[in-house]
């Protein structure tokens, strides 16, 4: 197996994984896809249940690493990224949430982050001088998982832009408090800006030689890690016996795109859902076979306003770009901020269970799917704990919620930050560290 510029042809997959991860993005701006997808035996499917997920994640990632990895590292590292529980909590009949916020940041991005930086890693072991910068855009978990992902990784600095006053308290906390090789750069902007600098750097020929990478969900060693997740809920609700439909909140649409990869390794799933905020640009595409990227949309499901979901053209690709296939497993449903609200109180009215904006969008993409397939097991991925987008939940459902101990162990610490205005603020900073 090898990967390929989705703006190349599958004939020239030529990429290795360690390439893939270290360049993250393809240098004729393509995303990396792998050029063949291998079906795991249906014995492993059948009797997932007698497996361990460290076993789970070695089988179902082993083919996309090549063996560019030795196998007792790529054990470690996976030892090492899944060091936390994935549960499913039953949340009402024939509706489970499954739980991907136990990790240290407390959003589902630590996986594929700690997955990632492990990787680059190992593949910098050899390099004495050389570093890699890995830069990065948050509009707010994304920077905290990151930053915990890659702290003290040897050889790899991490610099991560935010928008100034943008982030919740708790996600400015995560990523500008843990020093060593992460450095915060606050920007006197919005994420747009933060993203546009950061692509700005990657074409910007004078910064070759700062070895730039990117750890956003275009990276495969970010993206794929997050396959594990609907293997592991398969292998918790199997013996309920019933067909299962997943629905993701969606941004970016890497995580619903890898549940689909899943889907093609050979995981057994009636359905997926990819439920948004009102940046609606899939849900409009599946319902008019029209594309129309647009500028995002603040909301208070924050991690999902994107306009112009990088991974899409990734899940269409599964598909050779066939519509009625693609439109045979997968829906995709908008809802506004006061959808999700009324949602959030339900869900709590109802079940006592406390939903984060992200989750409740989630979860109303299922109901709707479920309300035609209700003999269906359906399950929504909740992607964040509550306590990361507090005032919304804390305002909406009026209770208090625990802080745990995760969060409390960095709300005491200092902020460093370096301010910055510009893309020539940025330049400078990457050139004269
Ligand atoms: C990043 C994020 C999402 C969106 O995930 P994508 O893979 O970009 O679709 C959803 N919820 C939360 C809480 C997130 O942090």
């Amino acid at each position: 197996m090898n990967y390929y510029s989705l703006n190349d042809t599958k004939n020239n997959a030529k990429t290795s994984f360690e390439e893939a991860v270290v360049r993250g993005i393809a240098p004729d701006r393509g995303l990396y896809f792998p050029n063949e997808i291998k079906l795991l035996e249906s014995d492993f499917i059948d009797n997932i249940e007698n497996y361990s997920n460290e076993e789970i994640a070695f089988k179902v990632i082993e083919q996309f690493v090549n063996n560019e990895i030795p196998t007792d590292v790529l054990k470690e590292i996976i030892q090492d990224t899944l060091c936390f529980d994935f549960p499913t909590v039953k949340v009402e009949e024939n509706v489970y949430s499954l739980e991907l916020f136990h990790g240290p940041t407390m959003a589902f991005k630590d996986v594929g982050a700690r997955f990632m930086a492990r990787c680059l890693g190992y593949f910098n072991r050899d390099k004495k001088e050389e570093t890699v910068t890995v830069l990065v855009a948050t509009s707010g978990d994304t920077g905290g998982a990151v930053a915990s992902g890659f702290l003290g990784v040897k050889g790899v600095e991490v610099v991560i832009l935010y928008p100034s006053g943008k982030v919740s308290d708790i996600q400015e906390k995560q990523l500008t408090t843990l020093g060593k090789n992460i450095t915060a750069l606050e920007v006197d902007g919005v994420f747009d800006d933060c993203q546009d600098m950061v692509k700005t750097a990657f074409l910007d020929a004078e910064l070759t030689e700062e070895n730039l990478t990117s750890a956003n969900s275009i990276n495969v060693a970010r993206w794929l890690p997050q396959m594990f997740y609907f293997f592991f809920a398969y292998k918790q609700l199997k013996a309920e016996g019933k067909e299962l439909v997943f629905s993701v909140p969606s941004g970016n649409f890497g995580n619903i795109c890898a549940g689909m990869m899943a889907y093609k390794l050979g995981l057994p799933v009636k359905h997926f859902v990819a439920s948004t905020n009102i940046n609606d640009t899939v849900p409009q595409y599946m319902a008019t076979q029209e594309y129309n990227p647009k500028p995002s949309k603040q909301t208070i499901s924050n991690a999902m306003d994107v306009g112009n979901p990088s991974n899409f053209i990734r899940i269409q690709t599964l598909f050779d770009n066939n519509f009625e296939a693609l439109n045979q497993l997968f829906s995709s449903f908008s809802y506004t901020d006061e959808d999700t609200r009324k949602t959030m109180k339900e869900i709590y009215g109802e079940s006592k269970y406390v939903a984060d904006p992200h989750g409740a969008v989630g979860y109303m993409g299922l109901k709707k799917f479920q309300k035609a397939a209700p003999e269906t097991l359906g399950v929504f991925l909740e992607t964040a704990h509550p306590v990361k987008f507090l005032d919304v939940v804390e305002e909406t459902l009026d209770v208090k919620v625990p802080i745990p101990e995760q969060i409390k162990a960095v709300l005491g610490k200092e902020k460093k930050a370096h301010a910055i205005k510009n893309y020539d603020d940025l330049k400078a900073y990457l050139k004269n560290r």
